[in-house]
């Protein structure tokens, strides 16, 4: 087997069981910060104070950190401003600076403070990934470094979001990947805890910018995380949970600027009690989706697994597939949703396979946004889309999709009616916590 091939497209597909350490049993807990955590150099103190605090004799830390503050945006737009559409190769280099930037400086301020403490970019420490940019997945870790690492530091700090191939290029996770670092680390390296440091107290119900009532969730399920944050909850990036419960990494989502604030646990919740004492988790908003419809394909066999193919080999994620019964014409629609970031390679690649499939034209909607609502105990309570449905109804909402599974109910809305369509949804479950 070629060994950074995937299996079951699971992320580190194997970790080796070596890896469960001929170290002692040294307790390594790994601290992530976000961007605003280290967006100037008092925060990179202030992060560097923490993790001093949370050293206790004999134990380690490995620390990870995204860029400082905007960092990744702006050198996303200096990339664009070379070119129109900048090679992503090039791009991925680019923005890992970013990383490299941050990781420097903390461990410059944590030795300051008298701490053993090096940093490592991905390629020193072998964070390997798949040879895929802008949204690399990691396949293996090198945990012989990290061990050795850990034997000469008692912090280490590692640069997010990136990743090397086989041959040595520079690879990133995607937007917001300094999560599935941190996540990918716990698991190698099997520590305790993973603790997600950002600029919220943790995970609420909703987002309480745009929800006054939104309530903070002392514990979730792996599951419901992953749902929220694909929803397009702003709280983790979702393969970093798929991580954690593939691994069985406890995370916890921290404030920062409230180190004493105990945050939100995530882990395999109650199993069964979890349904009785909350069948709702939250709500989560994506404005970022749009969609897009390829227009009276031939109603045969084959024709769905072709244009999905395309999609994949081009690697566009869609979502939300939706094709209507047309019992006479003959002809259907294929709608779907898509990030917007892809709208323009999937418009692309439609339009290349469009007069092989006999379709006569892609149209595309990039004003829409997907609500949905989350739960664990969804699945049983087939009321809640009547209520829903009836409120938006109600307030002159229209839903132009529809798709349930058994942990979560989403709505494609326009755009425009995104923020009224989510309070709407959050108020019809109560205080169940
Ligand atoms: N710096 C990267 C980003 O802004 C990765 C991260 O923050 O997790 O997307
Ligand atoms: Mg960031």
């Amino acid at each position: 087997m070629v060994w950074w091939q995937l299996v079951n497209n699971a992320e580190i597909a194997a970790i080796s069981s070596t890896t469960a350490l001929q170290r002692e049993r040294i307790s390594v807990s790994v601290l992530k910060f976000g961007g605003t955590s280290v967006k100037n150099l008092a925060r990179i103190q202030h992060v560097a104070e923490i993790v001093r605090d949370r050293l206790t004799a004999g134990a380690k830390i490995l620390v990870v950190v995204s860029a400082m503050g905007d960092t990744t945006d702006y050198l996303l737009k200096l990339g664009s401003q070379c070119a129109k559409s900048p090679d992503r190769r090039e791009l991925d280099s680019l923005l890992s600076t970013g990383e490299q930037i941050s990781i420097t400086l903390l461990a410059m301020t944590l030795q300051e403070l008298g701490i053993r403490s090096r940093s490592f970019t991905a390629s020193q420490i072998g964070i390997f990934t798949e040879k895929v940019h802008s949204k690399a997945r990691i396949v293996d870790i090198n945990s012989a470094n990290l061990n050795r690492a850990l034997e000469h530091n008692d912090v280490l700090v590692v640069a997010g979001f990136q990743g090397v191939t086989a041959d040595g290029d520079i690879t990133t996770l995607g937007r917001g990947g300094s999560d599935t670092t941190a996540c990918a680390l716990a698991a190698a390296i099997g520590a305790d805890v993973c603790d997600i440091y950002t600029d919220v107290d943790g995970i609420y119900t909703a987002d309480p910018n745009v929800i006054a009532e939104a309530r903070l969730l002392k514990r979730v399920s792996y599951g419901e995380v992953i749902e929220m944050a694909r929803l397009g909850a702003q709280v983790l990036h979702p393969r970093a949970v798929e991580l954690a419960r593939q691994y069985k990494v406890r995370m916890r989502v921290r404030n920062t600027f409230k180190p004493d604030h105990e945050g939100t646990v995530i882990d395999e919740g109650d199993g069964e009690n979890m349904e009785i004492y909350r069948s709702i988790s939250g709500v989560a908003v994506d404005k970022d989706q749009s969609c897009v419809t390829i227009m009276n394909v031939p109603d045969k066999p084959g024709i769905a697994g072709r244009i999905m193919q395309a999609l994949a080999e081009n690697n566009i994620v869609i979502d939300m597939i939706m094709q209507a019964f047309h019992p006479t014409a003959g002809h259907n629609n294929i709608t779907f949703t898509v990030h917007v970031s892809d709208l323009d390679q999937t418009i692309k690649t439609l339009e290349s396979i469009k007069d092989d499939l006999d379709a006569s034209s892609v149209i595309s909607d990039p004003d829409i946004a997907k609500v949905s609502l989350i739960g664990a105990g969804l699945a049983g309570q087939s009321g809640i889309a009547a209520t829903i449905f009836n409120s938006f109804g109600a307030a002159g909402i229209n839903i132009k999709m529809i798709a349930t599974s058994e942990m979560k109910l989403t709505c494609v809305v326009s755009a425009a009616d995104a923020d009224r369509a989510s309070k709407i949804m959050h108020s019809s479950f109560g205080e169940e916590e």
